[in-house]
């Protein structure tokens, strides 16, 4: 039985009225109802009688309320104040702010209260306690006998439903969704010590003891893990068995530090050209990258690195690679600030070398790299989109506009996106397939994706594990540790203002970060000019301010960041857009206002704005912490300096939603597992995954409905074509 069709008024006790409140909980087919997990269980014999507790216990009682009144307290806030009893022995039940408590419960009433016994001028009492309403004879109902837990569902009192209501749905599901079918096999559910399927349904909503909920939680979390890695491993072998890429004709001796003087290629010549020297990590991953575009399957690749570490010099060897085997290159940014610069880069680093010129026998000529930005006037860019069709422009760089339609290759060889984070997990996935289309070339063109932002590795596994990985390491040599602080009170600002000011003197140069405003980009550029204007006028008169800001035009922006880089500026006040990848060498101090308003990695990849030439530099982050959480992230922030670390702590903190991105976000995202928490778990579901993979289509099948769920139906298509 597909349990997704079966509607929810289909259940006995379901009318209108309750099928409304299911639905504002967006469950509207019995597989979303035994796919609303319960948050916690009151087990029963935890459940206990007033008489056998003492203060400072945290307990669950049964008891009816026997008096109830509402009024305000002399501090004006809402109270409602109950006595309860469970036939024994009576305590109050105070609730303050939740006013409607009041009229949840009545004289009469029976509820199960949870929550610590304290004890105020004598009376034994709790304090807002969580309640679930119990309707009808509780402990005689036939039903829940053999239970052993109440299932409490989050959520459940806001719509109107009690937790007690939720259990008999989800039990009159489970029962006529009847043995449900369990697509893993018993050989492997006993190795690996998981419960069958049926039984992890009822035992995560109908558990006799914790230990039964723990099993059946780790069954469930095992399966969400396992739809997960399928898809992803199902992705890769789709690649990997396609030798369908193309071989680069790499030089790969002209990658050894030694090289002949003599005839060298193209790679060498650059490699051996470039001021500098590349570290241990570059070697090893620029190897990797080698390997994957000298093969004939193509290369779908991930170079981690944290900010600074010099991944722009392996994207350009990599075109190099590509452009020796007479192919071209595109260059995907996330902001046109970026795609700027990286142009700039690319034609610095490879205006010296020179291409056979193929129309021309014996003639060479010049590396052709084009900005494709909204900057570039009409005329010319007709110009670049003709030559990269006809092929006589070799690299273009752009923001995502270079998956538009019109732009089309004659020999597309390499795609390297950059800052990936940026981009949804969805353009991946359909990247490679545009740049064959848009290519005369009949083969897949070569992908590396490059990211700062740092991802533990068990996540990484989960979300990117379709991709190989690289990473480097260590920074360029000479590099000095940024040392951040936290500045909390405003009284320390002044000191701060006066570093800004000491190493503008010193030559260097400051970014300032204004406050993230969330309403509109203009708001945010307006608070930009406000606080630019209030600095150049107040801390730092006297030096020269620039600002940056996203309603700047694409040419305002990079005259602003040329005249910083020059030294014309010396402070820059700039929003978030000069969160990625922007590289001032010179640049040594940067201050956050209001940083708790950003995110970790966020931070993280501001702070790396600085600290990426051979002076020490400095990060500042202003403003008081209003949450506990913001605190945690401030302070993370000024005790650590490795993004890896930092990214560890940013996953405990905010979970993996941001990870996953919008495609894993459908029905059927993770529940229950957390990527950190069940590190375990995932490895696990990775090797069964890989498992199910190698058995073939006919296995998969049974898994391929419940992925299906997770993808868009054209992914599917693709992936369930043998
Ligand atoms: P990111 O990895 O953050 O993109 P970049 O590629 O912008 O870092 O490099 C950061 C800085 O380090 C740049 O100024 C770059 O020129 C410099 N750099 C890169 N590789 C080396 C190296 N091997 N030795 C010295 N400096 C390097
Ligand atoms: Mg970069």
């Amino acid at each position: 039985m597909d349990l997704a069709s079966v509607d929810l008024s289909r259940l006995r006790h379901v009318g209108p009225k309750r099928l409304e409140a299911l639905d504002k909980l967006g469950l509207d087919h019995v597989l979303d109802l035994i796919t609303y997990y319960p948050r916690r269980y009151v087990y029963r014999g935890a459940r206990a009688d007033l008489s056998d507790l003492d203060v400072g216990d945290e307990a669950a009682v049964l008891a009816r309320v026997d008096s109830s009144s509402a009024r305000r307290t002399r501090q004006g806030r809402a109270l409602v104040e109950l006595s309860v009893s469970d036939g024994e022995e009576s305590i109050r039940v105070n609730f303050f702010n939740q006013s409607w408590r009041f009229r949840q419960l009545p004289v009469g009433t029976r509820a199960i209260f949870y929550g610590t016994l304290s004890e105020y001028r004598g009376r034994r009492q709790m304090v807002n306690p969580t309640v679930d309403v119990v309707e009808g004879e509780v402990d005689e109902g036939s039903r829940r006998r053999t239970s052993g837990a109440l299932a409490i569902y989050a959520g459940s009192a806001r719509v109107g439903l009690s937790s007690w209501e939720m259990a008999g749905f989800v039990d009159e599901a489970l029962r006529r969704a009847g043995s449900l079918s369990d697509p893993l096999p018993d050989e492997w559910r006993q190795e690996w010590g998981l419960l069958e399927r049926t039984a992890a349904y009822w035992g995560i909503h109908q558990p006799a003891d914790p230990e039964v909920a723990s099993a059946a939680r780790r069954r469930l979390v095992f399966d969400e893990f396992v739809r997960l890695q399928l898809l992803v491993a199902l992705r890769r072998r789709r690649l990997r068995h396609r030798e369908s890429g193309i071989a680069h004709p790499v030089a790969m001796d002209e990658l050894g530090p030694d090289l002949r003087e003599g005839d060298v290629g193209l790679l060498g010549q650059f490699l051996r050209g470039h001021p500098f020297r590349l570290t241990g990590s570059q070697q090893r991953v620029l190897e990797e990258i080698a390997a994957d575009m000298a093969s004939s399957v193509p290369m779908h690749r991930l170079v981690q690195g944290d900010v600074g570490s010099g991944k722009t010099l392996i994207a350009t060897a990599a075109f190099v690679m590509a452009l020796a085997g007479g192919r071209q290159g595109a260059l995907m940014a996330p902001t046109e600030v970026l795609a700027e610069q990286l142009y700039g880069a690319l034609v610095r680093d490879l205006s010296p070398l020179e291409l056979v010129d193929e129309g021309v026998l014996g003639s060479r000529r010049p590396v052709r790299v084009a900005l494709l930005s909204a900057r570039v006037k009409a005329r010319d860019r007709a110009g670049i989109l003709a030559g990269l069709a006809r092929g006589d422009v070799d690299i273009v760089v752009g923001t995502h506009s270079l998956l538009h339609e019109e732009v089309r290759f004659a020999r597309l060889g390499l795609v390297v996106i950059d800052e990936q984070h940026r981009f949804g997990v969805e353009q991946r996935a359909t990247l490679r397939d545009k740049g064959r289309r848009a290519s005369k070339e009949d083969r897949d063109p070569d992908l590396l994706v490059m990211t700062a932002t740092p991802i533990p590795r068990t996540a990484a596994l989960a979300v990117f594990g379709d991709l190989d990985r690289s990473t480097i390491d260590e920074l360029p040599p000479g590099r000095h540790p940024i040392t951040t602080r936290w500045v909390r009170d405003p009284s320390g600002e002044a000191e701060v203002w006066a570093r800004v000011r000491a190493e503008v003197e010193a030559g260097r140069r400051a970014y300032v970060i204004c406050p993230l405003v969330e309403e509109s980009d203009r708001a945010e550029a307006t608070s930009a000019v406000a606080e630019r204007t209030r600095l150049a006028t107040g801390e730092l008169a006297g030096l020269s301010v620039g600002l940056l800001h996203g309603q700047l035009s694409s040419a305002e922006k990079e005259e602003a960041l040329s005249r910083f880089r020059s030294g014309e500026i010396s402070v820059l006040v700039a929003t978030v857009v000069v969160e990625v990848g922007v590289d001032v060498p010179d640049a040594t101090v940067i201050v956050i206002e209001d940083a708790w308003r950003f995110g970790l990695a966020q931070l993280h990849q501001l702070r790396g704005r600085v600290g990426r030439g051979p002076h020490p530099s400095e990060c500042y982050v202003l403003g008081s912490a209003p949450t506990a959480e913001a605190a945690e992230r401030l302070d993370a922030l000024e005790r650590l300096s490795d993004g890896f670390a930092l990214a560890e702590v940013d996953l405990s903190l905010r979970g993996e939603g941001t990870l996953l991105g919008a495609r894993q976000r459908g029905r059927s995202d993770l529940r229950l597992g957390n990527l950190v928490r069940d590190a375990e778990l995932l490895e696990l579901a990775q090797r069964a995954a890989e498992r199910i993979a190698d058995t073939g289509l006919s296995a998969q099948g049974e898994w391929a409905g419940e992925i299906r769920t997770l993808i868009e139906p054209d992914e599917a298509e693709f992936l369930f074509r043998s």
